[in-house]
């Protein structure tokens, strides 16, 4: 490798660096679990940031992202890299959605849930946020969380009760849940449970009974899990805590001032579909047009996203006429088209295993999805700019605010 050749690698190093950090994609390579792919060569280095693939030989491509890990690398460091600040930055005031993104069997769920013993983003962003509460004694706050699936273009809440449903989508016993749009709130699921929560555990165990209410509606758990999107949003209300700190000379006085404007922000953690079902067109035809449209229409957005770079010119431009983008297509692209079009803060964790547990015909596959994954990562991180705005507290920045009287019965106690 020449000279000039590692001054391109550290240019476009820091070249991904820039975009102000509102965007962070990252790929995480799981451990192998079967059969070495012999015609599947995959290389990371870890320092550079970087995937090298090549099949066959032949390279099949060199991508650079704000962090790779490896195989090594655990649920907290995976966390601290790639969603620590971010989850800081929500409870400041800002939206923001960490989605996992790969092939079914990855560790899109690993990464997002974790184990007891390896805890993924979903209990540490959790950990964090009562921590930020705690640190922040001059600040109140009310946490209303929901979880719904995206399964077969239907929206589910996770959160209302048992949901009856085969594979092929019949729903049964809930209300259909219609995204709404309106200038004051942004885009909003409706009628969708939303749970207020006061502790650490009280917000585990409503993600818990989601997760639950998942497990139960098929008996073909995985295959409906690797089908559906699930989407956990922590909205984050806060504002000036009237009469100082906590414990404070004048607590005792909080009744008496009025209080300032509510900030409202909102966290979304998103567990995708598997990604083979977006590039095998040929399950789709066969599998009904309803397959993971989402999963679609999210990869058409962002290689859309890069061709109205050369067109618009500046960035900013780019952001404001991503209107024409086929984000109503799908519920996905929908419900977060706030996050893609600019207005929030995004780390999108690209999964990717090397190898392969089944047979020779499913490694090549596997290598074609490696590659697919990657270039959906490189896409991502190149053309999505974000302009994230911090939350106006009188305008609440998209969301609606609880009122202030759910704030005064429900605000997080701090121990
Ligand atoms: P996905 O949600 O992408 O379909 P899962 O998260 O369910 O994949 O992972 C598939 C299997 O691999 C699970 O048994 C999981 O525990 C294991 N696994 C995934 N990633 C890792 C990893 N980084 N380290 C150890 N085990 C992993
Ligand atoms: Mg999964």
């Amino acid at each position: 490798r020449g000279r000039s050749d590692s001054k391109t690698a550290a240019d476009r190093n820091s070249l991904l660096k820039d975009g102000k950090g509102n965007v962070i994609v990252s790929v995480r390579v799981r451990p192998d679990v079967g059969v070495k792919d012999s015609k599947q060569e995959l290389e990371w280095d870890v320092n550079a940031k970087r995937a090298l693939v090549s099949y066959q030989g032949k390279e099949g491509g060199e991508y650079y992202y704000d962090n790779v890990f490896d195989t090594q690398d655990n649920n907290r460091r995976v966390y601290d890299a790639a969603a620590k600040r971010l989850v800081r930055r929500v409870m400041e005031g800002y939206h923001g959605t960490v989605f996992a993104y790969g092939m079914t069997g990855t560790g899109k769920t690993f990464s997002m849930q974790g184990t007891a013993t390896n805890p993924g983003v979903i209990p540490l962003a959790i950990t964090d946020i009562f921590s930020y509460i705690r640190e922040t004694p001059q600040r109140e706050f009310l946490l209303r969380v929901s979880y719904l699936e995206i399964y077969n273009e239907r929206i589910n809440d996770l959160l209302a009760g048992p949901i009856q449903s085969g594979l092929n989508g019949q729903v049964g016993g809930q209300e259909e849940i219609k995204l709404r749009e309106d200038s004051k709130r942004g885009v909003y699921a409706t009628p969708l449970k939303e749970e207020i929560v006061q502790s650490p555990t009280q917000l585990l165990r409503v993600i818990a009974r989601g997760d639950n209410a998942r497990r139960v509606a098929g008996t073909q758990f995985n295959a409906r899990s690797s089908r559906s999107h699930a989407v956990v949003q922590i909205v984050v209300e806060s504002r000036e805590r009237a009469g100082g700190p906590v414990g404070s000379l004048k607590e005792n006085k909080r009744s008496a001032i009025a209080p300032g404007g509510v900030r409202v922000s909102t966290l979304s953690l998103i567990d995708l579909a598997g990604s083979e079902k977006a590039a095998d067109s040929k399950e789709r035809r066969t599998e009904g047009s309803h397959i993971n449209k989402s999963l679609l229409t999210l990869g058409t957005v962002i290689a859309n996203l890069s061709g109205e770079k050369d067109k618009a010119g500046s960035e900013k431009d780019k952001a404001s006429k991503g209107k024409h983008l086929p984000y109503r297509d799908s519920k996905l692209t929908r419900l977060l088209q706030p996050a893609l079009s600019g207005n929030s803060l995004v780390s999108i964790l690209c999964t990717i295993q090397i190898g392969s547990s089944g047979s020779a015909a499913t490694a090549n596959s596997h290598t074609g999805e490696t590659l697919n994954t990657l270039k959906f990562a490189s896409r991502a991180k190149n053309n999505i700019v974000s302009h994230a705005k911090k939350a106006d507290e009188s305008l609440g920045n998209g969301v609606d605010a609880g009122s202030r009287a759910l704030l005064d019965r429900y605000r997080v106690e701090i121990q």
